[in-house]
């Protein structure tokens, strides 16, 4: 398994953009109905949208929620995700998994700069597997799962699903894509804004509300003084990759 984590969009609000513009119209158009919902097209999003976000209305955006299965990131990653507490989630459960202490990597998250190095990656190696047996040997001793888990190290990978509406969607981008985040929760993030590059129905959204780190939503970096070293141009260039190839 490798440091591989699986992202994929799995489903989002039916008709994402044409939901978020039709709801922008009832401010200011006179003839705004309900009805008027099931004739919005695809020009009528791009002659409305960019404009209305361009003003910088971006509540209109939580009326699209989309929804995200994440495979095989580090209980590391999931709680870092969680502490965004403007979307829905559910997580496999500790209480019920089954852990095979022969399979150290496809149970555990380790980080490249661990495996970099031979003589620690044994170690860390050993040091999970021997949790994974403490783990097995507690349950067998007729301990419950739930007291038996707390044994593990935080690298147990999980998996998550994930709802968030547009709005928080760019919130959660803007902080996760950026270089200033922690690399598992950034390579989720950046795999969730290929997901929606990849969706014909809502990649327009990615420019028309600049969805990304906060270099490229805000034309600036707010982190100032802290932003590593060419950062800037590495992130402009991963972004267009994404968002236009
Ligand atoms: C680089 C980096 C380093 C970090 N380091 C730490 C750390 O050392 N320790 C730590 O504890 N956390 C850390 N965090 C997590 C961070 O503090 C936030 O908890 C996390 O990013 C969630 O962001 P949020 O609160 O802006 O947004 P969300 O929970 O996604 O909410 C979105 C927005 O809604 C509004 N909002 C939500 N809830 C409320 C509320 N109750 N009251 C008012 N407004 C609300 C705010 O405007 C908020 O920005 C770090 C995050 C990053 C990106």
């Amino acid at each position: 398994m490798g440091n591989r984590i699986k992202v994929r969009l799995v489903n989002y609000t039916k008709r994402p953009l044409e939901t978020v513009t039709w709801a922008a119209l009832i401010s200011y158009w006179d003839g705004w109905e309900t009805e008027a919902f099931e004739r919005m097209s695809g020009k009528d999003v791009e002659k409305h949208l960019p404009k209305v976000l361009g003003y910088g209305h971006e509540s209109i955006l939580e009326h699209a929620v989309l929804t995200f299965s994440i495979e095989g990131c580090s209980r590391v990653c999931s709680h870092q995700l969680v502490r965004h507490r403007l979307a829905s989630y559910t997580q496999q459960s500790q209480r019920y998994i089954k852990l095979n202490p022969d399979d150290v990597e496809g149970t555990f998250m380790i980080p490249a700069s661990i495996k970099e190095d031979p003589e620690l990656l044994k170690e860390w190696k050993e040091f999970m597997k021997h949790s994974m047996e403490l783990y097995k040997k507690t349950i067998k001793k007729g301990k419950h799962q739930e007291d038996a888990r707390f044994i593990l190290p935080q690298a147990v990978r999980t998996k998550i699903v994930v709802t968030m509406n547009l709005r928080e969607l760019k919130h959660f981008l803007g902080l996760r894509a950026c270089e200033r985040a922690q690399w598992e929760i950034r390579e989720v993030a950046w795999k969730m804004l290929e997901e929606i590059a990849r969706n014909r129905e809502l990649r327009p959204v990615i420019k028309w509300a600049k969805l990304g780190p906060r270099c490229i939503q805000l034309g600036y970096c707010p982190e100032g003084e802290l932003m590593p070293p060419g950062c800037w141009k590495r992130t402009r260039e991963k972004w267009e990759r994404i968002t236009e190839g």
